[in-house]
């Protein structure tokens, strides 16, 4: 959980302001990344074999750290999805291995994947770290337990998902049963690609369907190697296909399929909206879609302030500021605002930015030039709109994609930063007065993915947090995750939710079955 390994890292940095609970990593017990190692795929994985693109087209990734290019990877499309669909819907043929296989061993196999991701840990977080630029420490720690435990959780969950009895009228006997919707369709973002790989394959898997996935061009590297343990796990061939390339060509082509059942997205809401289109225009497949957010974070005059202040910079900077559900609406009852503000600054100038590799850095690169640009774009913008700048507010390196820790004051609820998704290193702090009006502030906003509340008054945190339109509420904490509890948008942060026992549903048709009985004399 995120909340168990991060803490770890507070209390023996305690620089870094991630919730505190105890964890089973202390800093000497994450073993040294080696940097230099080799990537060993880069191919589009269909069949549990390697495919080269039908094209033969590839596409660079970059290090985020260097801008340097890591190594080539084929670029698949429309052709080389219909591949993956094929191959999927043979793994899905009644009758076949994988059709037949008992539920409880789907479980088996989750838990073997999940032990072969534990056993090259150290690779993985390695490797995530050089294509994604996060710091290899959370790398390690934090996303690849997350990735394990969620594994390991929706292993449990493959032979106890199971449907009802139900006494309706007359003499017969009825009952449902929870069935696999079939090729599902995943498209996934780059901010965390394990993680979000395994928030995909755990349901999937567990409830019996077989997957056609399209990873992020700017980091597609650890979900082929993730492949690769699929296969060496011992799934059957076609199970999982996983597709590198661009959205507009793989990631449509999955979107629009005839032969695909549901198609599950995460990334941006702009693109939500063309997956959800697409669904309609062609075969009505299932959707289901995390988006964006512009969660608010309310800290009320009554909050411990040194905690507020903590947890309102991890719940902004966390991630490069890269996080769907980063905090990035901070409002700030008025009677603590000023001195809020000296200690968020105080705080931000005080994050260590720069070689992800080094145990001590707090903050990488940004995932990729576009973004690099795109945040400094949105800072340009805050000042013109009259959002007082009181640190940062540039490039940190002279190469690679590092963005100054930056926040600013004085923001009005029209302000583009106040109302945009930025997805970066830029904090927006905004006053308040009354309950009332702050809760009327934070609901006014298109995204309802996540809210937090700092008081020190129960009656408070439970009046707000039923008050505000999101799917994740956080008292007094931030970005505490488990696979055990449900995640996902109001309004145009989202469809339906993943993980925990909520996540099955997206993944399950559910069958209703009656059978006449026969009667004694009738
Ligand atoms: P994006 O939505 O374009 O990309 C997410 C995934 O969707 C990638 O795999 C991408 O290839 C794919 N995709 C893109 N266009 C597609 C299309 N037409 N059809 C099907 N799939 C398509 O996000 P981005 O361009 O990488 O980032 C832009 C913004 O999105 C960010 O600044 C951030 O605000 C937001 N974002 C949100 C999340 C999240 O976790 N919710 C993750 C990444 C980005
Ligand atoms: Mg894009």
């Amino acid at each position: 959980m995120l909340r168990t390994v991060v803490g770890n890292f507070c209390s023996r940095f305690s620089r870094l302001s991630y919730p505190i609970q105890a964890s089973r990593f202390s800093a000497a017990a994450i073993p040294a990344p080696n940097p230099q190692q080799d990537v060993q795929y880069n191919k589009i994985f269909i069949n549990n074999e390697w495919h080269d693109a039908i094209s033969k087209k590839t596409f660079p990734t970059v290090n985020p750290s260097t801008g340097e290019v890591i190594c080539q990877v084929a670029e698949g499309d429309k052709a080389d999805v219909d591949k993956a669909v094929k191959a999927a819907q043979e793994a899905f043929k009644l009758g076949s291995p994988w059709r037949r296989m008992d539920a409880s061993d789907r479980g088996v196999l989750l838990n073997r994947l999940a032990d072969l991701i534990e056993r090259d840990r150290t690779y993985l977080a390695t490797l995530e770290t050089l294509d994604n630029g996060k710091p290899y420490t959370i790398s390690y720690a934090v996303d690849l337990e997350l990735v394990v435990k969620c594994l390991r959780y929706y292993a449990g969950w493959a032979d106890k998902w199971h449907g009802k009895t139900i006494p309706i009228d007359g003499d017969y006997f009825c009952y449902t049963r929870h069935e696999p919707v079939g090729v599902c369709g995943q498209i996934i973002p780059w901010n965390f690609p394990l993680l979000m790989q395994a928030w995909k394959l755990g349901p999937a898997l567990a409830t019996g369907n077989v997957v056609v996935m399209k990873v992020a061009e700017q980091t597609p590297l650890t979900a082929l190697h993730v492949a690769s343990l699929i296969k060496e796990a011992g799934f059957p061939p076609g199970v999982v296909n996983i597709v590198p390339g661009m959205g507009p060509t793989a990631g449509a082509a999955i979107a629009s399929h005839m032969k695909v059942d549901k198609v599950a997205f995460t990334g941006s809401t702009e693109v939500g909206h063309l997956i959800q289109q697409a669904a309609g225009s062609s075969n009505l497949k299932k959707v289901t879609l995390e988006l964006g957010g512009k969660s608010p974070n309310i800290i009320l005059s009554d909050a411990d302030l040194d905690w507020a202040v903590q947890q309102s910079h991890f719940a902004l900077f966390f991630n490069q500021g890269q996080c769907c559900c980063a905090g990035s609406r901070t409002y700030v009852q008025e009677s603590v605002y000023s001195e809020f503000l000296e200690r968020s600054v105080e705080r931000a100038k005080d994050r260590i930015v720069g070689n992800p590799f080094d145990f001590k850095t707090e903050q990488g690169p940004q995932v990729d030039e576009e973004q690099f640009k795109k945040i400094l774009g949105y800072i340009n913008t805050g000042k013109k709109e009259g959002a007082k700048l009181l640190c940062g507010g540039g490039a940190a390196a002279d190469r690679g994609y590092f963005i100054q820790p930056t926040v600013f004051g004085d923001v009005k609820d029209d302000m583009t930063i106040a109302r945009e998704e930025i997805f970066g290193p830029v904090m927006q702090i905004l006053k308040f007065k009354s309950i009332e009006e702050v809760v009327e502030r934070a609901n006014d906003s298109k995204y309802g993915l996540a809210a937090s509340i700092f008081t020190t008054d129960i009656d408070k945190a439970n009046y707000i947090s039923q008050a505000l339109r999101a799917g994740t509420v956080w008292i007094n904490c931030y970005d505490v995750f488990g696979a055990q509890a449900p995640f996902g948008g109001y309004k145009a942060s989202g469809n339906g939710r993943e993980l925990g026992e909520y996540g099955l549903e997206a993944y399950t048709e559910i069958k209703t079955v009656t059978t006449k009985i026969p009667q004694k004399n009738s």
